[in-house]
């Protein structure tokens, strides 16, 4: 067992100490740079290759059509139709994500963004589906 003396003076040392844990959620959390938060999707570079599906291993990521196509272009005189650019969702399951970035890196086309958005809970399972458009 400690001598009081010795427990006291642990005491008074803890007392002037920096805490070892933050105020969050009464005090903005330190987010490190490299954090892995929840994956933002840019629908206007989305070419729906489904690469980033195929690798996830949480099965957590669909890019579906979307529902509301884009129009064909006008036709240029002389020229062959242009076919109007295929418009892609995508349905990203928060509850299944395990955040390991691998469809970020996989994308062609820079579509997928890892942000360092990590208030994601909810009591509302389905607030944990993200349908972007
Ligand atoms: S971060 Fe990982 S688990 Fe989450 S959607 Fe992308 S590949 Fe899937
Ligand atoms: S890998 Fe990128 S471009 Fe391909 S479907 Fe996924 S988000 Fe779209």
């Amino acid at each position: 067992m400690k001598k009081p003396a010795r427990v006291f003076s642990e005491v008074i040392k803890h007392l002037f100490k920096k805490p070892a844990t933050c105020g969050y959620p009464f005090e903005k959390a330190h987010i490190f740079p490299n954090f892995r938060g929840r994956i933002a999707f840019e629908s206007d570079k989305c070419i729906g290759c489904q690469m980033c599906v195929r690798v996830c291993p949480a099965k957590a990521i669909e890019i579906p059509l979307s529902a509301e196509q884009p129009a064909a272009p006008a036709p240029v005189e002389g020229q062959p139709a242009v076919p109007a650019k295929k418009k892609f969702d995508c349905i990203m399951k928060l509850d299944h994500c395990v955040y390991c970035a691998q469809c970020v890196e996989t994308c062609p086309k820079k579509a997928l963004i890892m942000t360092q958005d990590f208030e994601l809970s909810s009591v509302n399972r389905k607030d944990l589906r993200r349908h972007y458009k």
